[in-house]
This record gives structure tokens, C-alpha cells and sequence, in this order.
């Protein structure tokens, strides 16, 4: 079965894709070119629903029948920061943020409240769209954010989130530590099985 990714997200991409060895999983963009999909709900779901909606009705539009969409929003919550970045994780530091700026901001954040470590958790949302229902699975990962980045491995947040129960970043560990217990891992293994049943 033929599963299209609704995001552009090269480290998320790379993160499906190595979670779902068996699948033929298809970025967007390869059937669809550039399509500007507006994050504006006030959740990871209803983020995750309007990105997996959006490519949905594209693919049907045209003519494209059989296929799974699957999207995935997520983000990091610092709870001393007021839930910050939360859904804005991507665009912390203005649209079209890189990862580094996007640190860098949450880095001053931290420091502005004299915060060197400070509970962190990192939620995701997979949308799935099959048939023309719509199913939701989240997935968590807890831990700590540092007031620095270390590391170069992972993504995003990655070199200052320090998992529960590990002493180093996810930058210093890398994919294949995360990979057993991320919120993405976490939340892709409930949407197999939400996949088994309906397919
Ligand atoms: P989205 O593409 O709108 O879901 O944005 C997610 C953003 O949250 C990314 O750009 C990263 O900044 C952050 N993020 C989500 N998952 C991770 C992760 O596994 N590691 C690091 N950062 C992440």
C-alpha cells in the first residue's frame, strides 16, 4: 500500500521511513509539487488533521484513489515557559525558522528565566486518512531541555532535549537511541495498528 507523508520535513521523512521498512512511503511533494499547507489550529491534532486533509483532497483531485495520507504534527512543551514552543515549535523564531534559530530563541527563553534544565515533553499527532475517515494517535516523550545545544545528531530541538533516564542530548545520542522511544515512534506504533485494522 502506497503511504504518502504529508509533511516536508527531511528528518521527519527519514524518521517514517525507517519505522515503516515495509511500506512504499512517498513524500508529498514527489506527486504533488509545492503546496502551502496554513498550520492555524490550536492543537497538534487539528494541525495534524488539516495537513493529512489538505493532501487528501489534492491526491483526489487528481484522481488518485487507494492511498493513505498520514501526517504527523508535532512540537516540544517547556512547562516553565508557559507551554512554549508548543504548536509553534517549527516557527518559534518567525516562519521559516531553521532549527538553529529556532534553539537559539529557546535557548534565550531558558536563560531570560534563569533556567539552565527544566521539564520538557515532546508530543506527536498522526493523522491518518483512508477511505474518507480520519483516525488520531498521539504519542509523548519526557525529559529535560538545556539551556545549550549538544550534539549533532537528530533534529529540531534534539542537541537540547535530555530524554528521561539518559544523561546525554539527543543530539549526542543520535536516531538510533531515539528510535525505541520517541513520541514519533510512540505514536506510529499506534497508528500501525490503527493501519492493520482498516486496510
Ligand atoms: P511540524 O513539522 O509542524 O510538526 O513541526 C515540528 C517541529 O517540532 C520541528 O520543526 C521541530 O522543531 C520540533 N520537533 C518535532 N519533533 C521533533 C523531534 O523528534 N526532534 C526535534 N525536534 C522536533
Amino acid at each position: 500500500m502506497k503511504i504518502v507523508l504529508a509533511s516536508g520535513n527531511k528528518g521527519k521523512i527519514k524518521e517514517f521511513e525507517k519505522l515503516m521498512p515495509n511500506d512504499e512511503v512517498v513524500a508529498f511533494k514527489e506527486i504533488l509539487g509545492d503546496i502551502e499547507i496554513i498550520e492555524d489550529k490550536d492543537s497538534f491534532k487539528g494541525n495534524a488533521i488539516k495537513k493529512a486533509q489538505s493532501i487528501y483532497d489534492e491526491l483526489e483531485k487528481k484522481g488518485l484513489k487507494d492511498i493513505i495520507v498520514i501526517s504527523d504534527d508535532s512540537g516540544i512543551t517547556v512547562p516553565a515557559l508557559n507551554n512554549e514552543p508548543g504548536i509553534y515549535s517549527a516557527r518559534y523564531s518567525g516562519e521559516n525558522a531553521s532549527d538553529k534559530e529556532n534553539n537559539e530563541k529557546l535557548i534565550k527563553n531558558l536563560n531570560l528565566k534563569n533556567l539552565k534544565r527544566t521539564g520538557a515533553f515532546y508530543t506527536a499527532c498522526i493523522a491518518i486518512i483512508y477511505n474518507d475517515e480520519v483516525y488520531t494517535v498521539h504519542g509523548w516523550m519526557h525529559g529535560d531541555v538545556i539551556n545549550e545545544q549538544k550534539g549533532e545528531g537528530g533534529f529540531g530541538y534534539d542537541p537540547m532535549f535530555i530524554a528521561k533516564g539518559f544523561d546525554e542530548t539527543l543530539g549526542e545520542l543520535g536516531y538510533e537511541a531515539k528510535k525505541d522511544f520517541s513520541h514519533r515512534t510512540k505514536a506510529l506504533n499506534l497508528a500501525k495498528k490503527v493501519l492493520d485494522v482498516i486496510i
